[in-house]
Formats: C-alpha cells, sequence, structure tokens
C-alpha cells in the first residue's frame, strides 16, 4: 500500500483508494487516502512547519531540494514504471518526465531572489524583499502528475514556502513516491502530500491556513478554486484549459509539418493543456493536410505505455474516455471522419487518434478542449480570418504558427492572443522562461522569474538616511 506524507510520518490516513491502469482498466495498486481530520493535521503541519523553513536562507533550502532531487532520480526507474501504470503514457516519456522532474528542483533552487535597490538616494533607502507567502497547497492534474508537481514544489520550496499537495485520484501514485523521498530528505512538514477522492479539493483551496493556492486542471474548477480562496484572499496561480489554434500559412512544406502537427496534437494522447486542438489550414492546401494528418493517424501505434512500439496511450480515466468518445460521435453527424473515429478492441481506454474535416466552427470539437487524440482540421481563404476564428475563444493558453517565411510567420503569431505562440515549433516549455495563459485559461504564470515571484510577497523596507 502506497502511503501518503503528513507531518513527516508515511500514513495510511483514514481511507484507501484503489488506483486504475488505464491501458487495461484494471485496479493495481491501493493507496491511502485522506479524510477530513488527515487533511487538517496535513495543513496544521505545514503551518507549524513554515517559520523554521522561511528563516533559513536560500542556500541552505538548495541543500534539502538537492537531496530531494538526488532521492528522486535514485528512485527514478520505478518512479517512471509507475507514472506508466497509472497514467499510462510511454516509459520513454514518463522517464523524461522524472529527469524533467529532478531538474526542475535543481533549477529553481539555484534561482536566489536577492533583495533589490529600488532607491538609494542621500536622504532615503528602498529595498524591496521577497518573503514566503505562508503554507501553499499545491494541486495537480493526471496528465502530467510528475512534472506539473516538481515545478510547483521546487519554485514553493525554494521561495521558503511549506506545501500540502493534492494530487488528482487518478494519478497518485507518483507523486506519493515523490512524499516517501521528501519523507527522507525534508524537515517534518515542509511537504505533505495527501490523496482524495476528488472530495477534498474545496476544503484545502478554501483553508483558512492556506495561504495561496498553485492549481493546474480544467478552467471549470479552477473557477471554484477562485471561489474558494476569496474567503481569506488567497494568493492564487491557476493554470487553466486551452484550446490552441495551430495556424499553416500557405507557404508551409505540408509533408514537413504534417508530422509536427499531429504530434502536437496527439503528445500524451492529446492530454495536454497546450496541445494543438484546432488546426487551421489555407484552403489550398487543405486536402493534403488531411491527407497527411490521417495516414499519420493510421500509422501511429497505440497501445500499452511499457510497449517499447507504442506512440501514444491510453485516454488517463473512463470518465475522460466517455468524453473524448461523445465528441468523436458528434462530430460524425456534422463532418467527416478521415481516420481512427472509434475505441480500439481491446480493454482499456484507448481510442484510435481520428481527424476530423469539414467541420463547422460551431461543432463542439472546435469549441470545446477535446483533451485526447482528435483533431479537427479546418480550411481559411485569408489570414484576418483565420486569426479571428482563432481569437474566437474564451481561452488564451497557446497556439502555433507554422511558415517558411518565419518574419511573416511572427508578424501572424504576435496576433494571437493567447500566453504563448511558438513559430515553427511545439512544446519548447523552459524552466526561464515564463508559462500560463490570457482569458480564461488562468491565472500568473509558472516558471521563469514571474513564475518564482508568485510565490513570494515583496516586503519593501523605506529607511530615511539622513
Ligand atoms: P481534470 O482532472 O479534468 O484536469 P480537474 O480540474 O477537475 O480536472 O482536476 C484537477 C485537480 O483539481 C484534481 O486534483 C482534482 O481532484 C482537483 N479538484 C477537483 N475539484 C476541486 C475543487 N472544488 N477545488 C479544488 N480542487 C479540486
Amino acid at each position: 500500500m502506497y502511503q501518503m506524507l503528513i507531518d513527516g510520518e508515511l500514513v495510511d490516513g483514514s481511507a484507501s483508494l484503489e488506483v486504475i491502469n488505464p491501458a487495461t482498466g484494471e485496479a493495481f495498486a491501493t493507496c491511502g487516502r485522506a479524510e477530513e481530520d488527515d487533511l487538517q493535521r496535513a495543513v496544521a503541519a505545514a503551518r507549524n512547519a513554515f517559520p523554521a523553513w522561511a528563516a533559513l536562507s536560500w542556500t541552505e533550502r538548495s541543500v534539502y531540494l538537492n537531496a530531494l532531487a538526488d532521492g528522486i532520480e535514485e528512485r527514478g526507474e520505478e518512479i517512471a514504471q509507475l507514472l506508466t501504470d497509472e497514467q499510462g503514457k510511454p516509459l520513454g516519456q514518463a522517464r523524461f518526465e522524472v529527469g524533467a522532474s529532478v531538474a526542475a528542483f535543481r533549477y529553481f533552487s539555484a534561482q536566489e531572489m536577492l533583495p533589490r535597490v529600488v532607491v538609494d538616494e542621500p536622504t532615503s533607502q528602498v529595498i524591496e524583499h521577497y518573503s514566503p507567502v505562508g503554507v501553499v497547497a499545491a494541486i495537480t492534474p493526471w496528465n502530467f502528475p510528475l512534472i506539473l508537481l516538481s515545478v510547483k514544489l521546487a519554485a514553493a520550496l525554494a521561495t521558503g514556502n511549506t506545501v500540502v499537495a493534492k494530487p488528482a485520484p487518478t494519478t497518485p501514485l507518483s507523486s506519493l513516491l515523490v512524499g516517501e523521498v521528501a519523507a527522507a530528505t525534508l524537515p517534518a512538514g515542509v511537504l505533505n502530500v495527501i490523496v482524495d477522492a476528488n472530495d477534498l479539493g474545496g476544503l484545502l483551496s478554501a483553508h483558512p491556513d492556506v495561504a495561496k493556492v498553485t492549481f493546474t486542471g480544467s478552467t471549470a474548477t479552477g473557477k471554484k478554486v477562485m471561489q474558494s480562496a476569496a474567503s481569506s484572499l488567497k494568493r492564487l496561480t491557476l493554470e487553466l484549459g486551452g484550446n490552441d489554434a495551430a495556424i499553416l500559412l500557405d507557404d508551409v512544406d505540408i509533408d514537413d509539418v504534417a508530422p509536427k502537427i499531429f504530434n502536437a496534437a496527439t503528445f500524451n494522447a492529446g492530454q495536454v493543456c497546450m496541445a494543438a486542438k484546432r488546426i487551421y489550414a489555407p484552403r489550398a492546401k487543405y486536402d493534403a493536410l488531411c491527407d497527411a494528418l490521417a495516414d499519420l493517424a493510421n500509422s501511429a501505434v497505440v497501445g500499452d505505455g511499457h510497449d517499447p512500439a507504442t506512440a501514444i496511450g491510453p485516454i488517463q480515466n473512463q470518465m475522460q474516455f466517455d468524453k473524448v468518445m461523445d465528441l468523436i460521435e458528434d462530430s460524425r453527424q456534422i463532418g467527416t471522419i478521415v481516420a481512427g473515429g472509434q475505441r480500439l478492441n481491446r480493454p482499456g481506454f484507448f481510442i484510435a487518434p481520428t481527424v476530423v474535416r469539414d467541420l463547422p466552427d460551431s461543432a463542439r470539437l472546435v469549441q470545446e478542449e477535446q483533451f485526447g487524440p482528435v483533431i479537427p482540421v479546418l480550411a481559411y481563404d485569408d489570414i484576418d480570418e483565420v486569426i479571428e476564428r482563432a481569437n474566437d475563444s474564451e481561452f488564451g493558453l497557446a497556439g502555433t504558427v507554422w511558415g517558411k517565411d518565419v518574419e511573416r510567420a511572427v508578424e501572424v503569431a504576435m496576433r494571437v492572443r493567447t500566453g504563448t505562440v511558438w513559430v515553427n515549433k511545439h512544446l519548447d516549455l523552459r524552466f526561464d522562461v515564463a508559462f500560463g495563459g490570457v482569458k480564461q485559461s488562468g491565472l500568473g504564470r509558472e516558471q521563469g522569474d514571474d513564475g518564482l515571484r508568485e510565490f513570494v510577497e515583496t516586503r519593501v523596507v523605506s529607511v530615511a538616511k539622513a
């Protein structure tokens, strides 16, 4: 039985949870689960641990965080295997996620935030100091359970906050292993990892002793977090949904771009907040792109993440599987499915990569976030029109522009209203570059200087000198 981490102790908690392998649809492990009492103990432990942790120097905290990184690295293969078991992703990608998580702790623990002298005049000196906010609740989803947790923990802990982490109930195990490593490397209470049955998020994000919530998940749940956080005016970082447009310009080489677009849409079985979710091609290249994407979909190897041949794994859970299948059925009525369009004839939550053409912009698959390997391909006639259609969304997370004339592609990118626009590439995320959404895709940024700033309060000390 995998255990939770509360106040430095590995504990079973008051309840338990079965974890399902999405490649089989069967439960394969059991873990401890929290009831309200356990959550209260976790928040109290984080609160008690806060003053001493905040009082350490940056360098002292980074020694702890590097020990945590080393511990995760030592158990890296075990964590990667478990990540594939619980999430479904190909093992190579799980290993990459473990490596990135180790790197996140090492990177953020090296970004010391020094006080900044803002004014230094004969009569006055003003210095900005950065102090941690307190107890941070880190709430994570099931698509990238480990790296999303690690980026939050690394930034929160390095800046001197203590944390209660709550993974998604369908992918708790990799987070619990981080908790096991933390039990041996961090002071008690600095990090607590609890599991729920999708029932404690509201309590955690409304808790009066939680000073900040850093959340990654759907826009709908993000709104609930914002409401719960209002009670004590908590600090918030929300990384929410996206409906990213990929805009192909008329000078693209379809053979070159199609595999990149396919990957941008189907990486992690399309369960990526910044996946390419609507593809816009110039009308003259529309048929060629649809055909190329259909060929790629038909030849993609879909299977168990433990099979080295697998490129695309299962959908992570039954609920999401049903949602994606429903979008496919809706699209079948109003568009033309040119590849896929069905589940695989085997146990587990597998969906054949699906390409849909001839949909109206009003189609649910175009308007909503599909979060699955289903690609709507749309035709456009001129640039102003396609930019308007791309921007006509409540989401504003990211997007891509593809074109041989890079200057022109950048001009188009500058008109796309999202937090990130990639030109001729996708998914280039870096610890030193801020990522986040505009509109209903979120609030605040993660990573980069902006991301670290979200975990501190600015304290101004203004001194009369003469
Ligand atoms: P998805 O699983 O589709 O990403 P969610 O946004 O529902 O969707 O889940 C993200 C995380 O938010 C999960 O850890 C989930 O348990 C948690 N969560 C669910 N409801 C709430 C809530 N009311 N407040 C805070 N967190 C919640």
